[in-house]
């Protein structure tokens, strides 16, 4: 699957990894999705991530890849832990024949299933943690939880990092 230079990784990273400073170098190939991008655009992070983005590759995962997710995430009873965000990357790292660089253990849990390799990022210091919200993509209301649906317009939420704290 991998190009046969032998040395090149190809790595789906997913918006922790990239809050906890995961570094992207040019000696692998990092992928991401649009909608990290826009979890991570204009956020406050350690360093300036923009200078990052012309190293990522931003991709879609197909129709295909995102429904077989779906339903593995269904049958392990992960479904309610994802977001949108997260079915989409692990839908890209099946799909692009990826490792998954991700924290999130439901996510792990539906690549043992589908048979990605996956890896988790810590990062040099772990004195922060994100605490995680839920933004309406309709009517841009936010939660602290998640729902299925948005319960005043009905569209779909997405996870966002809401803050990060101290912890050490
Ligand atoms: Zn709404």
């Amino acid at each position: 699957m991998f190009a046969n230079t032998g040395e090149i990784m190809r790595i789906v990273v997913d918006t922790s990894s990239l809050f906890y400073g995961f570094q992207i170098d040019g000696r692998n190939e990092f992928i991401t999705t649009p909608s990290v991008i826009e979890e991570v655009r204009g956020k406050k992070m350690r360093r300036n991530i923009e200078m990052e983005m012309d190293l990522l590759k931003i991709m879609e995962p197909t129709g295909r890849f995102v429904e077989d997710v779906e339903r593995i995430a269904r049958s392990t009873g992960d479904i309610d832990q994802l977001s949108r965000t997260d079915i989409e990357l692990i839908a890209l790292a099946n799909e692009t024949g990826s490792h998954l660089m991700t924290n999130d253990l439901s996510m792990q849990n539906v690549c043992r299933s589908l048979g990605i390799p996956y890896e988790s990022f810590k990062g040099k210091s772990i004195d922060t943690e994100i605490e995680w919200g839920y933004r309406c993509i309709g009517c841009r209301r936010k939660f602290d939880r998640f729902y299925d649906e948005c319960p005043y317009c009905g569209s779909e939420l997405r996870k966002y990092p809401k803050k990060r704290k101290t912890i050490a």
